[in-house]
């Protein structure tokens, strides 16, 4: 059995995002060689999540308002985790619900999604460096 890790950094500009991955995780693919197997991507962070869907500004417009309605950022003092001196209690709320990784076959060299499946990097406390890792392992 092989197996593969990597660490895919990212630095988003506002305080949330969105950020398709898909393109950096086929390239880990390709190094790994592994043809058949399964791999993890996960966000190494507690305010960050790893998480499949489409690829649709609309969606993700209707993400970020929708997650907004469950965990506003504002008023920062609603929330007792932010009595530790931190503002970002609702990204903590928002990582759980866009959850933290995902797992996808690999099939034929290629990751085997069903239709319109891309995998996402979502950000809900961003402006500084952040980590993902991926892990591939089969043969
Ligand atoms: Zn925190």
């Amino acid at each position: 059995m092989k197996s593969y890790r990597k660490e895919l950094w990212f630095e988003a500009p506002e305080r949330r995002a969105f950020i398709n991955i898909t393109p950096q995780v086929e390239k880990c693919l390709w190094e790994s060689g592994i043809k058949e197997g399964f791999m993890l991507v996960n966000a190494m962070h507690i305010t960050a999540s790893v998480f499949i869907n489409d690829d649709e500004s609309g969606l993700h417009h209707d993400y970020d308002v929708w997650l907004e309605k469950l965990a506003p950022h504002e008023p920062v003092s609603q929330y007792r985790h932010n009595r530790t001196g931190e503002d970002n209690a609702d990204a903590h709320l928002k990582r759980q619900i866009m959850g933290r990784e995902v797992v996808v076959a690999i099939t034929h060299g290629k990751l085997d999604f069903g239709p319109w499946e891309q995998i996402f990097y979502g950000e809900f406390d961003g402006r500084r460096k952040k980590r993902v890792l991926v892990k591939i392992i089969g043969e």
